[in-house]
């Protein structure tokens, strides 16, 4: 068979629809709004959509199998026929089994929800052990190969690799303890061998594999794993050519095992690992394979600098079979398409590429490529707003920026001040969001509410949320964060160098979807932004508020970052500006502030040699916010949404005061993390899981409290939820805050 040329591709494309059209479906077919067959037909729709803008935009290859209805990990474990016992039981047909795995259903719980690799988006966690048959029981990438071909398009299926696959797999609760997912990679390889026979059969040309988990450091084993696995495919008789797909970082010592493969084509990330270049001409086994260059950030939102890339192709030219151009990584993590945006400066727009202007600069830098690269601009658009008072202050700086008086000297200090009971009683930050909260928000937004009608309701919710608070007696309250939408968004929305988006829409999980700011430019905060909010809770209570600020590791995650300088430089600015904000928080009274980071693992590098480097400007920029504090001030931080093992020494280097972390799911594990590492400073391990609707009981509490007390002497013991309570009702939040301070005044006697 003759193989068409790559060419120009993207590696994946979004999938939630360009106004959320899948959001909507879904959501309305769970509600029982719309059914089946309607649900089809808006999906069928997305993906023909997809399809042809692809192709009309003149890519040479057009990716297929990119659609999915909530996640395309689950899609694969479906696929293969591997879907726990437990939903199949259920009974219900195949979609409403797909939903009940990824949502649970009947008391049955769905199957776990992670973080893809660094990204914001999370996938459904495969649950495997030895009795798991892989079957090729489903169809998807068939069918939408199908699909797309009776539409004139010639896709090429998007897969999640075998490997990959099993390794972001996790042992089910019936597997011997001995039992790794990968164990079953044979087995598993033996179905992939059956579907790609069943896409040659279909007239597909090429196939796509992704293996992302070698761009973290894995063993030999694994190592040994991928060559196996590539070996047993490329080989298989009747088959597509085979892409196979590395992104999020450099393929380190996967790449060679991936050169020396049988397979047509090898994709790297020159984005993330730029230095891959140089290792490419020494690789002799790509000499007769296609590289697919991953050329433009397939995750940030900035322009691609497209003469720089296409003098980097240039030089690979010679030393590889074929060369074709690329995003890095699927387009899933950035928004649709940037002319959609009517509100933006046009000076930042004119350095901003969503994924519909991403996939005109892969054909663009594909067409250069063939002719010589004569007729390409480097315009990026323009250069980031300069602040230079932040930038002096940023260089002036130095330790003493970032040390506060000794712990022991503070704790004393903050003692006698607050004059706290042991294990004091406090909460996350956010209430419940009620939908007359919403309504007022949304009033200020389209207009029907004025800035002073606003505050009036915001001022009722705070005093409402102060009252109950007092009345349940917990010791030390908060506002209960009624103005804000999203805990970056409302910092990004009071900060210069940041611009906002009307449907900047990512997906992070199923019909779930964020719309991350845009730090475009220098940092710096006009004027105060949570001090009138925390001020007006303080001056209605005499216990202590807390105020509530969102760190800047998390601010960084949970936007996108400008990438013309390192993350460390954009951090800082941002910390300069919440310092800002806790001085004026402490000049109108306020005695407890919260930075809150629970985005501080997330952005742990997959690479364990970068991690050093990263959790130094990390801590340092969270010392930075915080360490111009007074003594007597107490500066809470709060963390969550991940295991803290990797990290716990970065915890301590954070010099909080208090620090609240998740720990009810895992019944306090955190705990003896925290003292192996001997870890001085109070800590509120969460002890209501927030997660789940279920109230604990007085008793459960009481456990998970003395089992604290194992861990963490009583005065350095604080007793909270888990996280936030704004995604709970009031039904629930109530009875758990006084069952948790009736818990504690039962552990305090
Ligand atoms: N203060 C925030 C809240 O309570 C913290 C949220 C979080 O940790 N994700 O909502
Ligand atoms: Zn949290």
């Amino acid at each position: 068979m003759n193989t068409p040329a790559i060419g120009s591709t993207v590696l994946g494309y979004p999938r939630i629809g360009p106004r959320r059209e899948l959001k909507r479906a879904v959501e309305a077919y769970w509600a029982g709004r719309l059914d089946a067959d309607a649900l089809a037909v808006v999906a069928r729709d997305l993906r023909a959509d997809t399809w042809r803008e692809l192709a009309a935009a003149g890519l040479d290859s057009v990716p297929g199998n990119t659609f999915s209805f909530y996640d395309h990990v689950l899609d694969t474990a479906v696929l293969f026929d591997a879907v726990p016992r437990r939903f199949r039981d259920l009974g219900l047909s195949p979609v409403d089994t797909y939903f009940a795995a990824a949502r649970g259903r009947d008391g049955v719980p769905p199957l776990e929800l992670t973080k893809w690799f660094d990204t914001n988006y999370h996938y459904l966690v495969p649950e495997l052990d030895p009795s798991t048959r892989f079957a090729l029981t489903g169809d998807k990438p068939i069918a939408e190969f199908r699909e797309a071909l009776d539409l004139g398009v010639t896709t090429r299926p998007v897969l999640l690799g075998p490997v990959t696959f099993l390794l972001l797999a996790k042992a089910s609760a019936a597997a011997p303890a001995d039992f790794t997912p990968l164990d079953l990679l044979d087995r598993l390889v033996d179905r992939y061998v059956d579907l790609l026979s069943a896409l040659a059969d279909a007239g597909a040309p090429w196939v796509q594999l992704d293996e992302p988990a070698f761009a973290a450091d894995r063993t030999e084993a694994e190592l040994a794993a991928l060559r196996r696995a590539y070996t047993r495919l490329g080989e298989a008789t009747a088959r597509p050519a085979i892409l196979v797909a590395g992104y999020f970082g450099d393929l380190g010592d996967a790449l060679p095992v991936l050169a020396d493969a049988p397979v047509e084509a090898v994709a790297v990330d020159l984005v993330t690992a730029p230095a891959s270049v140089n290792r490419i001409p020494t690789l002799l086994g790509l000499r007769d394979k296609t590289l697919v260059a991953g050329l433009v950030d397939g995750r940030n939102v900035w322009r691609a600098d497209l003469r720089g890339a296409l003098s980097t192709a240039a030089t690979l030219l010679g030393s590889v079979g074929e060369l074709a151009v690329s995003t890095s990584c699927s387009l899933l993590h950035v928004p649709y398409d940037l002319d959609a945006e009517t509100d933006l400066d046009p000076a930042v727009v004119a350095r901003l590429a969503f994924a519909r202007q991403k996939v005109a600069e892969v054909v663009l830098l594909g067409t250069a490529l063939r002719r010589d690269g004569t007729e390409i601009g480097s315009a990026t658009g323009g250069t980031p707003s300069v602040d230079a008072g932040v930038r002096a202050r940023i260089a002036e700086l130095g330790p003493e920026h970032r040390t506060r008086a000794p712990y022991a000297e503070r704790a004393a200090v903050q003692r006698t001040r607050l004059a706290l009971p042991p294990l004091a009683t406090t909460t996350i930050g956010s209430f419940p969001q009620t939908g007359e909260v919403r309504k007022a928000r949304a009033g200020l937004r389209d207009g029907t509410l004025d800035e002073a009608g606003y505050a009036e309701r915001m001022r009722a919710e705070i005093e409402r949320v102060v009252r109950l608070q007092e009345e349940i007696g917990l010791d030390v309250l908060v506002h209960g964060e009624p103005e804000r939408n999203d805990m970056v968004q409302y910092f990004a929305e009071h900060l210069d160098g940041f611009a906002s988006t009307n449907l900047g829409w990512v997906q992070s999980y199923g019909s779930r979807c964020v719309r991350p700011p845009i730090i475009h430019g220098d940092v710096s905060r006009p004027e105060p932004i949570t001090v009138g909010w925390s001020s007006y809770a303080q001056s209605l209570t005499g216990k202590p508020v807390k105020g509530m600020l969102t760190g800047p590791v998390t601010i960084l995650a949970w936007s996108f970052v400008r990438d013309d300088q390192p993350l460390a430089a954009t951090a800082e600015q941002v910390a300069l500006a919440l310092r800002d904000e806790i001085r004026d928080l402490e000049e109108a009274g306020i005695g407890i502030v919260q930075v809150d980071e629970p985005a501080l693992r997330e952005l742990l590098p997959l690479r364990a040699e970068q991690r050093e480097d990263y959790l130094d400007w990390a801590v340092g920029s969270f010392r930075l916010a915080t360490a111009g504090a007074a003594t007597a001030t107490q500066v809470h931080t709060h963390l969550c949404y991940s295991e803290f093992g990797d990290v716990i020494d970065a915890i301590d280097g954070l010099d909080a005061d208090v620090t609240t972390i998740e720990a009810a799911r895992s019944r306090m594990e955190v705990l003896d993390d925290l003292r192996s590492i001997g870890f001085g400073r109070a800590v509120g391990p969460g002890v209501y899981d927030i997660h789940s609707p279920t109230v604990p009981t007085e008793d459960e509490v009481v456990d998970l409290l003395r089992a604290a007390l194992d861990a963490v002497p009583g005065e350095l013991l604080w007793v909270n939820p888990d996280c936030g309570l704004k995604t709970r009702g009031y039904a629930e939040v109530e009875p758990a805050l006084r069952t948790l301070v009736a818990a504690a005044h039962r552990v305090r006697g």
